[in-house]
């Protein structure tokens, strides 16, 4: 699902999405993320290529076989949304300047995990990309993203009811959205990501691996 910019009411810095668990964004219109590259679209194409990347040589193909899309949504709030094989971001929000400072100012608030020294659409990009995973690992192990999560608590003893406030206020939401958090917070943090993330993501990649 998605996540949106600030001062959005109640779905906070990142609302909608389009995955089961939120429906509540929908693409209007898109078109291949390349377009955007090869136009000259700026920094922020080649930031959200770089990330899809940087995962793929962590988890492998499960992350290559995805569609990467600039798109306009319905809602005005949403900064990117992952379904049907494609990462969508919001044209309107990656090429704003502020995104990286609205995506600050929801950390602040503890709505989302640090983006460390990571731009807001880098952010942004390892959540959605962070839904796929989540997917395709509960998929090929034949078990719930809530099983994920358990056994990755196990691991590190935390209950599974309790993992995702170690990451943020918006893992919260669902069992999906602990996953993509754990993941931003793992991509952006590195080392420094909650002791629940880095088990999250360890867990989705012995799935994957
Ligand atoms: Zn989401």
């Amino acid at each position: 699902m998605g996540r949106g910019s600030s001062g959005l009411g109640d779905e906070g810095p990142f609302g909608g999405g389009m995955t089961g668990d939120n429906a509540s964004a929908t693409v209007k219109s898109s078109h291949p993320l390349i377009d955007a590259i090869s136009s000259g679209g700026g920094g922020f194409a080649n930031e959200i290529q770089n990330t899809r990347d940087a995962f793929e040589r962590e988890y492998g193909s499960a992350v290559k076989r995805m569609n990467l899309s600039l798109a306009t949504f319905n809602e005005p709030g949403v900064l990117g949304a992952y379904g049907g094989d494609t990462l969508f971001m919001n044209e309107k929000y990656v090429k704003n300047a502020n995104l990286t400072e609205a995506m600050q100012a929801s950390v602040t608030s503890g709505y989302h995990p640090s983006i460390g020294n990571k731009t807001g659409a880098e952010a942004v990009a390892a959540h959605e990309i962070g839904h796929r995973l989540g997917e395709i690992a509960a998929a090929q192990a034949g078990i719930s993203e809530k099983e994920i999560v358990a056994r990755a608590g196990k691991k590190v003893r935390i209950k599974t009811e309790n993992m995702a406030g170690h990451i943020s206020g918006y893992a919260r939401s669902n069992y999906s959205e602990t996953i993509a958090e754990a993941s931003s917070d793992v991509f952006c943090n590195g080392k420094k990501a909650s002791k629940a993330s880095k088990a999250i993501m360890a867990e989705v990649k012995s799935i994957l691996g």
